[in-house]
């Protein structure tokens, strides 16, 4: 061992060289980690107590030879750089690099799944093309009934005549799918994007998110509703935030309601945003409509459940005051920058 140590001191202490490719196969040689003093440090383990103590000495002297050796030429090739290339200037300020931001609804989108995931809901996604059954009928939507006149929808294909294959024009669908491929209890939420055939304005879209709640077990009463929703707000808006619920329709819930919260941008005093009236409406709710759950297979005699659906546009509007929904979907990186922070 002594031998081949004094061999390999000798090269080493003989090596010279500047050029880095030359100077980084002596590194791998000596100091890589399938190098040759990792072999020594191995071969090392096997000898005997009392060789130990002397190689033990031998072999760090000799690893650091390798190592001031390879510090050495580098930092003389460091140095020859600099002066080679006298156009470099290394007292001028480094580039400047863009922290890349979050989008506005990205942010909404991870905030509200964090609330929801604190009260044991999961998140489900589906497809957005969807056929009839998913996006209307199941959803207690009846043929040629108007409530379908409610959402204008961007039909894809007929079948049999009839129009089948839609782009979703709400998250709703995911909920079906949710109910038909499992069984009860549910509890979760559908963020996703959703189409609708509406001019381009600065208050409409044609495409927009939403997020879906869904809760479905026995025993579930519009008081769940409320508390989960009243939870919510708190925890989205803060504490003291207000809410009322005022009777609607839709057809796949029964009761339904609209949930206002106090403005959120003049605490209820009024302003431009609430209309000066003190409150704003963010959601839709209500309890699962028995023939919703009976389409999906479930006992509508045994499960109830409550569900909800929310644009994420506007609640991103309600937080950061975004007027024109068109901005969300620009990609203008003046807009997009000023949600920079939010992500630190
Ligand atoms: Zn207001």
């Amino acid at each position: 061992m002594q031998n081949k140590i004094d061999q390999y001191a000798a090269e080493i202490k003989a090596f010279a060289t500047a050029k880095a490719d030359e100077l980084e196969a002596f590194r791998i040689k000596f100091l890589g980690t399938k190098g040759i003093i990792k072999d020594l440090f191995e071969e090392f383990k096997t000898v005997g107590p009392e060789e130990k103590r002397t190689f033990g000495k031998v072999l760090n002297e000799f690893k650091k030879l390798a190592e001031t050796k390879y510090n050495e030429l580098k930092e003389t090739q460091n140095s020859e750089l600099t002066t080679q290339n006298s156009d470099l200037d290394l007292t001028l300020p480094g580039d400047g690099f863009n922290v890349g931001s979050r989008h506005p609804l990205s942010l909404v989108r991870n905030e509200i799944i964090d609330i929801f995931k604190r009260l044991g809901f999961v998140v489900a996604e589906g497809p957005e093309i969807e056929d009839d059954w998913h996006n209307f009928s199941a959803l207690n939507f009846p043929e040629e009934h108007p409530a379908r006149d409610m959402q204008d929808t961007f039909f894809i294909k007929k079948n049999n005549g009839k129009d089948d294959i839609a782009l979703r024009t709400h998250t709703s669908s995911v909920q079906v799918r949710m109910m038909e491929h499992g069984k009860p209890p549910f509890r979760a939420i559908m963020p996703g994007r959703v189409y609708r055939n509406e001019a381009i304005s600065a208050r409409a879209h044609c495409f927009f998110h939403q997020v879906e709640g869904l809760y479905v077990d026995e025993n579930v009463s519009f008081a769940d509703l409320k508390q989960t929703l009243y939870h919510f707000v708190q925890e989205l808006y803060g504490e003291g935030t207000k809410v009322r619920f005022r009777p609607s329709y839709f057809p796949f819930t029964e009761p339904s309601a609209e949930m206002d919260v106090s403005c959120t941008i003049c605490g209820g005093s009024g302003c431009n945003m609430c209309k000066y009236s003190g409150w704003v409406e963010i959601l839709g709710c209500g309890m699962v409509d028995p023939n919703v759950l009976e389409n999906c297979g479930i006992d509508s005699n045994k499960f109830t459940g409550f569900a909800f659906g929310m644009g994420m546009e506007r609640i991103a509007n309600l937080k950061y005051v975004i007027r024109d929904l068109r901005l969300f979907s620009e990609n203008d990186s003046r807009f997009l920058k000023q949600f920079t922070a939010e992500m630190l």
